[in-house]
């Protein structure tokens, strides 16, 4: 698995990362539903010297999901945030994302760019940070109607949470519905979706199709392809269905008519679920207009959106933890934050943060550790082999202490 760094298109992942974010983000969904330990992970997002990994969001236009849960996980992970609209700043005047990237990266470790103008917006960005050699890391948060590369982790750590096996077999039909030309999640999905195989079919209007960039960037030989306009001739096959709204804010001069947008409602929206299979699935990335009303989750079970938008928080917190921490053992962070009970040394049995400890007895069976310069018996659930410094105990190994 390479390095992860900057995160300009769904093809920086490959196939292990996708399997390594999502084993992370099952990993940080334990410790986060554990109110005892879950603020051990305000401790992953800082540096060797304690000092906490900074982070700035640009955006233009509306964003609830990916700018909220990015700061979510940003916070919940001890990382300081801060967020401007693009229209607020320079960029309104005509600054470039260039001359944003060289503004701000020299005082922050993370931009994270959504401008759904520009096509190229976090891509631009990351030539910058290596053109002036800023160790800033740019994280596309969503590029004009192009790409939304972080939502490429979300929908498949979706599915993959459901259907673990028949997902990594490539047995699973999915169907990615609506407006396929400008929805950038449902191209940012397709070429993450083309590293697990399966068979994806592509549901929209006739005049409507993904563009050739994004087949250019899909493997071919493992996952099948087909443009198909009628979703109900596929119904019978579909485990997954991905539903979109129009997205007239990226579709720039081709807006739809009244009939046109009246004729997708009706036919590439959550009505399909009047003929679908009782055992398949409705995905949507959110906002939906009349595609896909309010409530139809409430009528519904097979219809798992907020499943998938609260998935958006774990996953892109196992994002930022490969990035930014990738070596560190998050059981040892867990390690060190929790208290421990030790006996042995006084009348009773105390209670001790587990920081105190400075180091263990290396004989597997001996419950002994050290606080300060006295061995105490440790509560045998820690995890020992967590702590990195080594002593060999005065009742293990009497020998080396007999003397003293
Ligand atoms: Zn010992």
């Amino acid at each position: 698995m390479a390095e992860l760094r900057h995160i300009t298109s769904a093809k920086d992942f490959g196939f292990l990362d996708f399997l390594e974010i999502f084993r992370t983000a099952e990993e940080l969904r334990a410790i986060y539903n554990d109110p005892v330990k879950r603020l051990s992970l305000m401790y992953l997002l800082k540096k060797a010297n304690g000092e906490a990994f900074r982070f700035r969001i640009l955006y233009s236009g509306a964003s609830t999901r990916t700018i909220g849960s990015f700061e979510d996980a940003i916070e919940t992970m001890g990382g300081e945030v801060k967020t401007n609209p693009l229209e607020f700043s320079s960029a309104a005047k005509g600054e470039t994302h260039r001359s944003t990237l060289r503004i701000h990266g020299p005082r922050c470790d993370c931009i994270i760019i959504r401008d759904d103008k520009d096509d190229y917006a976090a891509k631009k960005m990351a030539e910058a940070a290596e053109e002036y050699g800023l160790a800033t890391v740019v994280i596309d948060g969503g590029s004009g109607s192009r790409q939304h590369s972080t939502q490429a982790l979300v929908d498949p750590y979706t599915i993959w949470r459901r259907d673990k096996l028949r997902f990594m077999n490539g047995e699973l039909t999915l169907a990615l519905v609506g407006d396929l030309s400008h929805s950038r999640t449902i191209h940012s999905n397709l070429i993450g979706l083309s590293q697990f195989g399966g068979k994806v079919f592509l549901v929209g209007p006739e005049e409507e199709n993904v563009p050739d960039w994004v087949f250019s960037e899909i493997d071919t030989n493992k996952i099948s392809v087909e443009k198909i306009i009628n979703p109900r001739d596929i119904a019978a096959l579909v485990d997954y269905w991905y539903i979109t709204r129009i997205q007239d804010n990226l579709r720039k001069g081709k807006r739809l008519s009244k009939k046109q947008i009246e004729h997708y409602i009706r036919v590439y929206g959550a009505s399909i679920r009047k003929y679908a299979r009782t055992d398949s699935w409705f995905l949507h990335p959110l906002p939906a207009n009349q595609e896909y009303p309010e409530k139809i989750d409430l009528m519904d079970s097979r219809f798992i959106h907020y499943e998938q938008a609260d998935n958006g928080f774990f996953v892109r917190m196992a994002l930022l933890k490969l990035i930014f921490v990738p070596t560190l053992d998050i059981r040892t962070i867990l390690a060190e934050q929790q208290s421990v009970w030790v006996s042995g040394y006084f009348s009773r049995p105390i209670e001790l943060p587990a920081q105190l400890i400075n180091a263990v007895c290396p004989e597997p069976s001996c419950p002994r550790v050290r606080v300060h310069t006295n061995w105490v018996d440790m509560d045998p659930e820690v995890k020992k082999h967590l702590i990195k410094a080594k002593t060999v105990c005065d009742r293990c190994h009497p020998q080396f202490y007999i003397a003293k």
